[in-house]
């Protein structure tokens, strides 16, 4: 039995509500939203601004999720890291100007130089043909040019369904451009061959990219300027993680409210409606009931904590769907500059890392003085492969011997201090038959008509930030009384790094 207080909260019986579960109940038009990640706090944030309530729980003891800050105070300064350096790109102007709107004067413009390291030479970052061509040396330019006119011709007699990442990366590049630049690559972020990970990975990532367009756009004219959004982008000069603290700042200044520590466990569920979440905080659970629901959680935990539970098909897909995890070896360094790379892709197998960034040359305000840098290495694995079970400091050390013996980038008396990340789902998995759990997932929660799934693992798409805070800015609008399908989010046709516009843009036009 339970008793009501003013404040809406419950009692039980015996007056301990310590680890009872309390009840805060149906304030009028609240929507509740699950996670504070980019996504989330985008609903809230224009939420907030429309004057509507919105209360965020997340269970992080921090706002930002994936995009979160990491701040490190040393007796030298603060360094400062996202996990894994989170550039600011999207096509979309709605999302530029939210994006500027939030970061207002802390708004930075980057130069983006990246390089893939492979077999001990450098090519540029994304390919660009004629660079790529002439690091591989003339020889296999030549096959890789035949072998992709071999393929073309091949698809145009016998046109076979593209199925895998392989299939997808031989029709746009050819075998050989595929081995030398994605193959070993993919590998190491999905830790699967090719042949096993769903096509849709590539399209998604570069459509309208292939070795016939990329060519065609180095040599011809094409209709309406190309505006590369390679070479510059935005960035908060505190790091990307002020964009969400940003948001977070305009959610609380109009009277809404982010609760950390704050994991959902239960979402409650009558007929096709959700009507409540249980809470867990400081030890203590409660209920909250609201009109309207928006979740940025993962979307095979969500179908799990739904009560009652949804058809055992929908759990059995849940499953299904499988993740990768990222680890982040930051490493603080005495020492001007590494490289004046933006990023840099390491493809050799015999290095256990994929890619890293160098914060300072993103924005110098990361480290604490012209004489300090430093870097976020990133590790792709598993639960239980070799590299996740490795410890903190043999993740740190082996980091430190690739960068001083493999790629001579440091010395050992340069290295200050080092320490680790972990990010557990950071990376959705389109492994071959991933769709069909999926589809039985969302066909599930879409049934439930105040519930609203948004973000990345939220609705199980290899979503960036803009993406993300796109689904989040239109289950918001949705709200508001617009009407939005979120499956269409991320799903257009152009090539997302490059974005065609009808007349010239005359200098910082595009700003
Ligand atoms: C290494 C790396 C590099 C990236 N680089 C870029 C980049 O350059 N540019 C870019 O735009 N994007 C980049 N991204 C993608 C970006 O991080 C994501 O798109 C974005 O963070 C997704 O936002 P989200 O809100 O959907 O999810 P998340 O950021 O994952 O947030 C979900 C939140 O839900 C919370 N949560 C989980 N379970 C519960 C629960 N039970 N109750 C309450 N809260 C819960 C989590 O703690 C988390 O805070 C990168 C991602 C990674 C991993």
């Amino acid at each position: 039995m339970t008793d009501v207080s003013r404040n809406g909260h419950q009692t039980n019986e015996h007056g301990n509500d310590a680890k009872a579960t309390t009840t805060t109940g149906g304030q009028a038009g609240l929507t509740v939203v699950m996670g504070a990640g980019p996504g989330g706090l985008c609903s809230a944030y224009v939420l907030s601004q429309a004057a509507r309530p919105a209360l965020v729980l997340e269970k992080a003891p921090f706002v930002g999720g994936l995009a979160r800050p990491i701040r490190r105070q040393t007796e030298y300064g603060e360094f400062k890291f996202d996990i894994g350096g989170h550039r600011w790109f999207t096509k979309n102007d709605e999302l530029n100007a939210l994006f500027r709107e939030v970061i207002a004067d802390e708004l930075l413009w980057v130069n983006r130089v990246s390089r893939i390291y492979f077999d001990g030479k450098y090519v540029d970052y994304p390919l660009k043909i004629s660079n790529a061509l002439k690091a591989v040396g003339p020889v296999v330019a030549a096959r890789a040019m035949a072998d992709y006119g071999r393929t073309r011709v091949a698809a145009k007699a016998r046109p076979n369904p593209v199925v895998s990442m392989e299939d997808a990366y031989i029709d746009q590049f050819g075998p050989t451009l595929y081995r030398l630049f994605f193959q070993r690559s993919s590998e190491k972020v999905w830790g699967l061959p090719c042949d096993r990970m769903s096509g849709d990975w590539v399209s998604q990532r570069s459509k309208g990219m292939s070795l016939v367009t990329a060519v065609k756009d180095a040599v011809v004219p094409t209709k309406g300027k190309v505006v590369s959004l390679i070479d510059e982008f935005m960035y908060p000069r505190g790091g990307f993680g002020r964009f969400s603290e940003r948001m977070a700042d305009g959610i609380r200044e109009r009277g809404n409210e982010i609760r950390l520590g704050a994991g959902v466990e239960k979402v409650h569920r009558e007929g096709n409606r959700v009507v409540a979440v249980t809470v867990s905080q400081d030890g203590k659970t409660e209920r909250i009931e609201a009109e309207n629901f928006i979740s940025s959680i993962p979307l095979t935990l969500l179908a799990r904590i739904m009560d009652p539970a949804p058809p055992s098909k929908v759990l059995e897909a849940a499953e299904k769907l499988t993740v990768r995890n990222i680890i982040t070896v930051n490493l603080l360094l005495h020492k001007r500059q590494v490289t004046n790379d933006t990023w840099l892709y390491v493809h050799d197998r015999n290095i256990l890392f994929g890619r890293f960034h160098e914060p300072k040359n993103w924005s110098p305000e990361m480290v604490p003085g012209d004489d300090y840098t430093s870097l976020v290495v990133e590790y792709f694995c598993s639960f239980g492969d070799a590299i996740w079970s490795m410890s903190d400091e043999q993740l740190v050390e082996k980091t430190i011997e690739h960068l001083i013996q493999d790629l001579g980038f440091i010395s050992r008396d340069e290295v200050l201090d080092g320490f680790v990340i972990r990010a557990p789902r950071a990376y959705p998995a389109y492994v071959i038959g991933y769709e069909k759990p999926l589809e039985t997932i969302k066909a599930f929660v879409d049934s439930l008509e105040n519930l609203q799934i948004i973000g990345r693992y939220g609705t199980f798409r290899y979503n960036n930030t803009d993406h993300s805070i796109e689904t989040g800015l239109l289950a918001a609008k949705n709200l508001l009384g617009e009407h939005h399908n979120l499956d269409q989010v991320n799903t257009d046709k152009e090539y997302h790094e490059i974005k065609r516009v009808p007349q010239p843009v005359g200098s910082g036009a595009e700003r």
